[in-house]
């Protein structure tokens, strides 16, 4: 079953657009939470699966902060790959990021400058 990403997402009272950023600050970020702008970015310059967990993994951040439990990095990770394991390897859900700044297949046009 495919399930379209929402371009925001709601999180208690706490609203977070999702987008496609090639110019997150460092090299080799795959995403990150801005709760305070609310903001969830994405690298769109890794594949779709490991992009699945980061939502995940950002959408975790989101979660610890705006309901306020302690997990360090870490622990982010491994809840977001557990998640991973029961929405994708169990009940077959596909994320359909179309939906999201960057197109049909999620491929964001917006390059960093060489
Ligand atoms: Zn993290």
């Amino acid at each position: 079953m495919k399930v379209k990403i929402p371009r925001e997402i709601n999180i208690g009272t706490y609203k977070y657009i999702v987008k496609l950023d090639s110019n997150l600050p460092d090299f080799g970020l795959l995403g990150q939470c801005q709760t305070d702008d609310g903001i969830i970015k994405l690298s769109p310059e890794q594949n779709i699966n490991v992009r699945n967990v980061s939502l995940l993994h950002e959408v975790t951040h989101a979660i610890k902060d705006v309901f306020r439990f302690d997990a360090d990095d870490d622990t982010v990770d491994r809840i977001a790959h557990g998640m991973a394991e029961f929405l994708f390897n169990n009940l077959e859900i596909e994320f359909d990021w179309s939906l999201i700044q960057g197109g049909e297949n999620g491929i964001c046009n917006h390059r960093k400058a060489q």
